[in-house]
């Protein structure tokens, strides 16, 4: 058993393939051609760090501004707006942030698939 983290697999000179520690160890080698291994324990590690941020990404989600005078409170807000006139819609800010939140958690959980 060895203690390597990540090893490489990469072509070798006689059409076969090696193990390396560096996926491209001689000039003119790429290491777009060398296959990454990654210990699992390195794996699930990355995974949890990934799941944490996750969780503190969903932390920061904003709620829809309420204002003691409702005329200026977001139209999302639970109690809503009273001014009829603003329409439907966030006008907080909280929906474009919080879509930004649902970006960062669905790219970090395709990470962990
Ligand atoms: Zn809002």
């Amino acid at each position: 058993m060895n203690d390597h983290k990540v090893i490489y697999l990469i072509p070798d000179d006689n059409g076969g393939a090696m193990w390396c520690e560096d996926p491209a160890p001689e000039p003119g080698m790429e290491e777009y051609d060398a296959i990454k291994y990654i210990k699992y324990e390195e794996i699930a590690a990355r995974d949890r760090l990934i799941n944490n941020v996750v969780d503190v990404l969903d932390e920061l989600r904003l709620p829809h501004s309420t204002c003691d005078d409702c005329w200026y409170s977001c139209p999302k807000s639970e109690d809503g707006c009273c001014n009829d006139d603003v329409g439907a819609e966030c006008n907080c800010g909280a929906d474009e942030h919080n879509s930004i939140i649902d970006k960062l958690i669905k790219q970090a959980r395709e990470l962990v698939k």
